[in-house]
């Protein structure tokens, strides 16, 4: 629980949770969690949580905001606005492998046309997406397998991995924390200390 770090975030596997985000509840009070986070003074837990909330669609997140009467707009709430469209940016960069070609390349010509094939596929049916973290699984290198020659899925999976490492890294700021994740893990070791 409460995760610092990517590989303990993917080991939760929230993945199946966020792709399928019109499951109820059909609002996200991304605002109240944020409040109730400072009330316990966890600002660990926000770049995580608030993660989770931003890879809502905009509609859920905005009658979420709208429950319990009009809230006040402090600058941590506007931060989490500006993280929205922030974190929608985050796939494209996670999904840069898509617009590479790579010099190791056995079959050029194959592995450019799928390449184009999948960034069409993505832009045509996740461009509403604002998940950076989930939008490329590792099941996906398995469909993609005899369709890539070897050499550029080694290469893609390297990129991707590194992008997704670079979102994680960024989410504390993106977030508003002006801290590392490291420095997060500390706070919380202290905090849960029995
Ligand atoms: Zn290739």
């Amino acid at each position: 629980m409460y995760p610092t770090s990517l590989k303990a975030w993917d080991r939760l596997g929230y993945s199946r949770d966020i792709i399928n985000l019109r499951a109820p509840p059909d609002v996200y009070p991304v605002f109240q969690i944020l409040d109730l986070l400072k009330e316990i003074d966890a600002p660990w837990l926000v770049p995580a949580i608030m993660y989770l909330g931003c890879s809502n669609p905009i509609q859920r997140i905005l009658d979420g905001v709208a429950l319990g009467g009009p809230p006040e707009l402090t600058p941590e709430k506007r931060v989490i606005l500006i993280a929205c469209p922030e974190q929608a940016l985050g796939v494209e960069s996670v999904l840069r492998f898509l617009k590479q070609r790579f010099p190791g390349c056995r079959a050029p010509e194959k592995c450019n046309t799928e390449l184009l094939q999948l960034s069409v596929f993505i832009a045509e049916n996740w461009s509403a997406c604002r998940f950076p973290l989930e939008i490329w699984e590792e099941s996906d290198w398995e469909v993609v397998a005899g369709d890539l020659c070897a050499e550029c899925i080694g290469q893609c999976r390297k990129m991707h991995a590194k992008g997704r490492q670079e979102f994680w890294d960024r989410m504390p700021s993106i977030f508003g924390l002006n801290c590392k994740w490291y420095e997060l893990e500390k706070l919380k070791k202290a905090a849960l200390k029995p």
